[in-house]
């Protein structure tokens, strides 16, 4: 099996802004593995917070390209334990070869991607829109651009979140999904805050305080009048049992967890504990999310809507009508590269 990548430069048609930061661009890595005259495709992307960069996940890339142009491929599972024991950690660059190889694997045995990960067909689903932060202006224009959308994520944690929400409020009445990204740090003022959104028409509220403030996220969620959705809290599976009873679902990227067989995992786990799944991604392109859909059965809400924010994502195939995601037909992901991607 040979492995290429390839760095890209995901431009955004909009400065892309949250509590900590504004971007105007994100760099992601394409993997693409061949077999037999077959080939399948990966991503991986590396927001800040998850640590390592690019340097790094090259590193181990290129680590996984001498491991499998030797390997005798036998089955998917295989191929994914032994590139999980290369090295810990590394949760995107083991992401993007475990979509490559889902892709790939898909293409060589027929089977959906869906089956591969033994979960029902994906239906075609409503997402919410992100409307990351800005100015009134900036945002009117943004909101009539997702006019084809019925939900709206919007990014929170701003020292005036009341603000920012009469703003939308003055705008449109659709129902929010409220990112904080950790930005609120007073429980008492969580729940207050929480209490006030329901009001106003707000479903959701995720990862509204800090990682580390576990014991007051259990507190909160006791009292809250919303579900609380974790982000940064829910990695791994090992944070899934770390942060039980502190949540009342999960936000799950395939960037986080290394991919669409833990991702699978971690929905089984979550389920366990009685948790809601939100089905998100990272910056990602088509790529990564068309991976992401293969799950979409199992969401109860969904956040893929990131292949639209940009002027130049290099795969086709995702297609979004009405506001809603519509996973692409088989095999493999459904989706292929611009011809000069890995030239
Ligand atoms: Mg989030």
């Amino acid at each position: 099996m040979h492995l290429q990548y390839s760095t890209y430069r995901l431009l955004f048609r909009h400065p892309f802004g949250v509590s900590s930061n504004t971007r105007h661009e994100t760099e992601t890595i394409f993997v693409k593995l061949v077999l037999n005259g077959l080939a399948g495709y990966g991503e991986a992307c590396l927001p800040q917070y998850l640590g390592g960069d690019v340097t790094q996940l090259c590193a181990f890339l290129d680590k996984a390209g001498k491991l499998l142009a030797n390997h005798k491929f036998k089955s998917l599972a295989d191929t994914l334990n032994e590139l999980a024991a290369l090295e810990e950690g590394n949760h995107a660059a083991k992401a993007a070869l475990d979509i490559a190889l889902h892709d790939l694997y898909s293409k060589q045995t027929g089977l959906p991607v869906h089956e591969l990960l033994n979960a029902q067909p994906p239906p075609t689903t409503y997402t919410a829109h992100t409307i990351a932060l800005d100015n009134i202006e900036k945002l009117e224009q943004k909101l009539i651009e997702a006019s084809d959308f019925s939900i709206l994520k919007i990014k929170a944690g701003t020292g005036d979140d009341k603000k920012l929400i009469r703003n939308i409020r003055k705008l449109t009445y659709k129902p929010l999904y409220v990112d904080v990204n950790q930005g609120w740090k007073d429980r008492h003022q969580v729940i207050d805050m929480i209490g006030w959104m329901r009001e106003q028409n707000v479903v959701l509220v995720e990862q509204p305080m800090p990682v580390q403030m576990l014991d007051e996220m259990a507190w909160v969620k006791e009292k809250s009048a919303l579900p609380i959705i974790a982000d940064e809290s829910a990695r791994t599976i090992d944070d899934l049992r770390k942060i039980k009873g502190a949540f009342n679902g999960i936000n799950l990227k395939l960037m986080k967890c290394g991919g669409l067989k833990a991702a699978k995992e971690l929905i089984t786990e979550a389920r366990l504990q009685g948790m809601k799944i939100m089905l998100g991604c990272m910056a990602e392109s088509s790529c990564g999310v068309a991976a992401m859909s293969k799950l979409l059965s199992c969401a109860d809400f969904v956040d893929l809507d990131a292949p639209l924010l940009y002027r130049n994502d290099p795969f086709s195939g995702l297609n979004y009508s009405g506001g809603r995601i519509i996973p692409a037909s088989g095999p493999g992901l459904g989706v292929s590269p611009a011809e000069n991607l890995f030239s």
